[in-house]
């Protein structure tokens, strides 16, 4: 039968509890509960966090897990884990995405997770074995940490070649959650996509040939807040896989965007933009950040969509700020590269909710808030936008034909629209004319002198128009039709 990811997931949860009893265990929401270490839910294992550490109360019933698993809706976009950067640029880092797992609490170790994860893959989803490699603690002297040895002869017993087991240091083989928190040396095993003879060197080197899946940590210590490492009461195992990542592998693709579970996605996207389909397959060049459009979209409109159902809103602070520059950035691209009409991204939700309403049935429930949310949010992004482009358009009527843009003007924008300095600048230099930069600087430093504690309204959304997305949008070279979005900068 085919690989959907729907059966992806299933068969994951089902061989961990039918044939090795574990406990089915629900994926919490992504806003994290009594957790102030986390801006978002970033790994299988939050919600078991009190287990590892020995501080889960008796009466519940997490005191009784042993062996669990399931299949954890996870965002990174911030905190120790953010990944906003690589998202669009890779085919393989998402803000949301499942990350399947399974865990022994004081149960089994180090080599029966190892037999069973080999078996999952290998028997179960028939991945060529000659196309796996693995990864080892391989220790740190200056730390005191000895290599993990034990793990590198499990995978040699299970039938690894040595030339694809391959030792790393503390950055890739010892995992943590945050800055504090449970942690330990992991063993990672990594898909070769190619084939090719040099994968084994392509390891860890973040190439889209040969990409980590699946991460088996050996919690054993938690790091305390002045950074030391303190045994933990008991060993326990916390995997976590990619299902993106996995349903990729399985459905031959290269990219986890060509799934079933993005390219429904990506049509939705094509018919209401202005832009030629999604070539990303094709390997062609991405010629005015069209595909790099279409991803950031598919990927940000899933982030908001899951968020949003689970209580965490655009907005001013923590988490919510985050999403609201997720929000902005997804609705630059799309009016900007893709010329999609406002609220192009809200009508992409129901296609989340059929994608992944089967798993997380809040998708469908939250369908009407969670477009309402978004429009309302996209509205006053876009109005603000185009007050700014007025405010400026009027200014330099009346500066008439001189070249110096008002340092006053830049500063009001900057202040009480919340344009970055940086995007005022572009939008000006595309004008013809420079901003009076000293003068700015100087209203600036003046209100820094005058600035008390507590923050302006307008003062975080300043950063809301990150700039590399801007500078990626500027390379665009979409032809702009003249009914095309008013939120270009030319
Ligand atoms: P990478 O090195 O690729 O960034 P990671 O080492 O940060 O991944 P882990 O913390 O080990 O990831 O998480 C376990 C698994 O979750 C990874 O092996 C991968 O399959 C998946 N994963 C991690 N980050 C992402 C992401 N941003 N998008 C999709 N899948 C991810
Ligand atoms: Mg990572
Ligand atoms: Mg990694
Ligand atoms: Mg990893």
């Amino acid at each position: 039968a085919e690989f959907t990811s729907k059966r992806v997931r299933s068969m994951f949860t089902e061989f961990f509890r039918d044939r090795h009893r574990h406990k089915l265990v629900q994926s919490s929401p992504v806003r994290p509960r009594g957790d102030p270490s986390l801006l978002f839910v970033n790994a299988g294992m939050n919600q078991f966090k009190p287990i590892f550490l020995g501080a889960v109360d008796p009466r519940s019933e997490m005191a009784h897990y042993r062996r669990v698993v399931n299949s954890q809706k996870c965002v990174r976009a911030g905190g120790k884990h953010n990944d906003l950067d690589d998202v669009g640029r890779d085919v393989y880092h998402h803000t949301f995405f499942e990350m399947l797992g399974n865990w022994s609490f004081g149960d089994y170790f180090k080599e029966e997770a190892c037999s069973m994860a080999w078996e999952l893959l290998t028997e179960v989803y028939g991945i060529p074995p000659d196309r796996l490699y693995v990864s080892y603690f391989g220790g740190d002297a200056a730390l005191g940490l000895a290599a993990d040895e034990e793990t590198r002869e499990i995978w040699l017993s299970l039938g690894v070649p040595p030339s694809r087991v391959l030792p790393f240091g503390m950055r890739e083989n010892f995992w943590e959650m945050g800055e504090t928190g449970p942690c330990g040396p992991c063993t990672e095993i990594h898909y070769d996509h190619v084939g090719g003879r040099n994968a084994a060197s392509l390891v860890n080197q973040d190439s889209p040939e040969v990409v980590e899946i699946w991460n088996l940590v050996f919690m054993q210590y938690t790091r305390e807040v002045d950074g030391s490492l303190r045994p933990l009461p008991q060993l326990s195992v916390d995997t976590g896989m990619g299902l993106e990542r996995l349903v990729t592998v399985l459905q031959g693709q290269r990219s986890n965007y060509d799934t079933d579970l993005f390219t429904p996605l990506l049509s939705a996207i094509h018919q209401s933009s202005r832009c030629p389909e999604y070539r990303g397959r094709t390997g062609q060049a991405d010629d005015g950040n069209v595909d790099m459009a279409y991803r950031v979209l598919a990927d940000h409109i899933r982030t908001l969509s899951v968020c949003i159902a689970d209580g965490v809103y655009p907005g001013m602070s923590g988490a919510e700020l985050v999403l609201r520059r997720i929000l902005r950035r997804a609705v630059r691209y799309s009016t900007e590269v893709l010329l999609a009409p406002p609220g192009t991204l809200a009508s992409l939700v129901p296609t989340v909710a059929q994608i992944l309403g089967e798993a997380y049935p809040e998708l469908y429930r939250e369908t009407v808030r969670i477009m309402d949310i978004i429009n309302d949010n996209e509205a006053q992004f876009l109005s603000s936008l185009k007050q700014g482009r007025g405010v400026i358009d009027r200014t330099l009527q009346k500066m008439g034909g001189a070249q110096l843009f008002p340092g006053s003007v830049a500063w009001s924008l900057h202040r009480n629209l919340g344009f970055p300095l940086d995007l005022i600048g572009l939008m000006l230099e595309e004008r013809g004319v420079t901003m009076d930069t000293e003068a700015v600087d100087r209203l600036a430093a003046e209100e820094e002198k005058l600035k008390t504690h507590t923050e302006g309204p307008n003062r975080e959304s300043c950063t809301e128009l990150d700039l590399h997305s801007l500078s990626a949008l500027q390379g665009a070279g979409i032809p702009h039709t003249d009914d095309s979005p008013k939120y270009r900068y030319s």
